[in-house]
């Protein structure tokens, strides 16, 4: 079995306790590596690198083009270990083949992109009075902490590590204990062969209570990027309060589509295969509702039978594939306990239900009709295959039920109607709003909750500033 090191100030290193995390392959249940697991010693050592790489100025001092230039040979060097990269994290997540190769290229392409605003960090020039020069400058936080959640690990490095990176901060991540192979020797592997300074980026893996929870509170980090649940959002802020420093806090969500009497059931179909069944829907903007006006419900209902039944269920790489495994057998039972919390609470599963009948962790692509917003199917994160299907009749209806969850990460509209999808784009209390097609952003488009989903904003220009402190300067003459 293969093992997998840290990388901690330009090394390959074994965990100080010799101890190591076991990675399974959701679609089998068979041990397919093992990594290094970092223990408080391993972390203030990776935080000591990073502190020690940002005091010596040597990213925050490089000339912003040749930081350019550096963060493209990085992106050139994931997108060219994509394919057997992608393999490595298909086995370890579950995923489709094609997926987890993205996940490099997703990668590289933030890396592209932040690399050419390197040069457009610009501050600015305030008028004070006619003897005082005062301008303003951005400057890195120093050591950024990221916390990274296993359902998209690489693309979830890249998104916070090109924006950290382009802006001068030193990091330190601490990956997924689920699925942290990829990140430990693709990704990292990567950042040594384009170049990148000894000990600006130190990769290490942990599990959340220990190695996650010890690197966030620690006295040299001075920033926080973390992905993942609710509950852990909310210890990392208490974390991050504790110190009173920045964290950016991208979290899970709850998030309905409406579908008017006018829109093409299709556009909702071909999303739903996406949105909610692709990932095993494990995807924290997952389409985990549908809000559908009474008018059309039972014509919808029979095309999202009829998609369940045409999808092909097995491994991420196998060919053919539409439905792979959730992530372990504690997220399995977790998504089955949901299931049958919502039945015999009244809903009807008109498609799956049920744990599938094969080895691996696959749950069937499930969609339960007649789901009411009282429900726990309706209020919490599944965080699998489950849609729920919960009926309106008056438009202010389904606006209300939409918004009626304490997550505010994304909402969708299906309309042929601009009027109609303008007025509910206003209304909708979410960081992104789809209109007849989920996940119309790109890495351009900024991402991030209303209410428990969080605050922050990843993605696009406007990720930037959480990454930067501003520093205002006054010059008397
Ligand atoms: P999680 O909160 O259980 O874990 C996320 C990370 O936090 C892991 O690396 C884990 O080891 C670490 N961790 C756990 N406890 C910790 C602690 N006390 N201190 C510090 N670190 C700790 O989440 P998960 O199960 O890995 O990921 C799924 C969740 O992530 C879902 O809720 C999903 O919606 C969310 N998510 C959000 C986004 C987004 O951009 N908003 C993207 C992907 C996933």
């Amino acid at each position: 079995m293969e093992k997998y090191q840290s990388y901690i100030d330009g090394k390959w290193i074994d965990s100080s306790s010799g101890k190591t995390i076991k990675v399974d392959n959701p679609a089998t249940g068979e041990i397919i590596g093992e990594v290094a697991c970092a223990t408080n010693k391993d972390v203030d050592m990776a935080v000591e690198s990073a502190k020690k790489s940002f005091e010596s100025r040597i990213l925050v001092d490089m000339n912003p083009m040749d930081r350019a230039k550096l963060m493209r040979r990085i992106a050139d060097e994931l997108r060219n270990v994509s394919k057997e990269a992608g393999k490595l994290l298909c086995y370890e997540n579950g995923k489709l083949l094609s997926g987890a190769e993205y996940e490099f290229v997703d990668a590289a392409n933030y890396f592209d992109y932040y690399g050419g605003l390197t040069d457009k960090l610009e501050g600015q020039s305030i008028p004070v009075s006619k003897n005082v020069i005062d301008y303003t400058l951005l400057e890195p936080y120093g050591v950024s902490a990221h916390v990274i959640p296993w359902n998209f690990p690489i693309s979830m490095i890249g998104r916070s590590l090109a924006c950290s990176f382009a802006t001068g901060n030193s990091t330190v991540i601490k990956t997924p204990e689920l699925t942290p192979l990829a990140a430990a020797s693709f990704f990292a592997q990567a950042l040594e062969k384009a170049g990148i300074p000894k000990g600006s980026i130190n990769i290490i893996c942990g599990y959340g209570e220990e190695a996650g929870s010890y690197l966030v509170s620690h006295p040299n980090v001075n920033h926080i990027a973390f992905t993942g649940s609710v509950p852990t959002g909310k210890k990392i802020l208490h974390a991050a309060a504790d110190k009173a420093i920045p964290a950016v806090v991208e979290l899970g969500g709850k998030s309905a589509g409406i579908v008017y009497p006018d829109a093409d059931l299709d556009k909702v179909v071909n999303s739903a295969k996406t949105a909610i069944f692709g990932v095993a829907g494990q995807i924290c903007s997952a389409m985990s509702r549908l809000v559908v006006h009474k008018s059309v419900k039972d014509q919808l209902v029979d095309k999202l039978v009829d998609l369940t039944k045409n999808l092909k269920v097995g491994p991420g790489y196998e060919k053919g594939v539409d439905c792979t495994p959730v992530i372990s057998k504690n997220q399995l039972e977790k998504v089955e306990g949901y299931a049958r919390s919502g039945i015999q609470a009244g809903a009807e599963a008109i498609a799956g239900g049920k744990i599938c009948d094969r080895k691996g962790y696959f749950f069937e692509s499930t969609v339960l009709n007649n789901v009411t917003q009282d429900m726990t199917v309706a209020r919490e994160e599944i965080f699998g295959p489950v849609l729920s299907i919960i009926d309106y009749e008056e438009p202010e209806e389904a606006i209300k039920i939409a918004n009626d969850t304490e997550y505010g990460l994304a909402a969708g509209i299906f309309t042929n109607n601009i009027d109609q999808a303008t007025i509910a784009s206003n209304q909708l209390e979410a960081g992104q709003i789809y209109v007849n097609s989920w996940f119309t952003g790109s890495i351009a488009t900024p991402f991030g909750g209303y209410k428990q989903s969080g605050f922050s904003r990843e993605k696009g220009q406007q990720a930037l500033k959480s990454y930067l402190q501003v520093k205002n300067v006054g010059i008397q003459l």
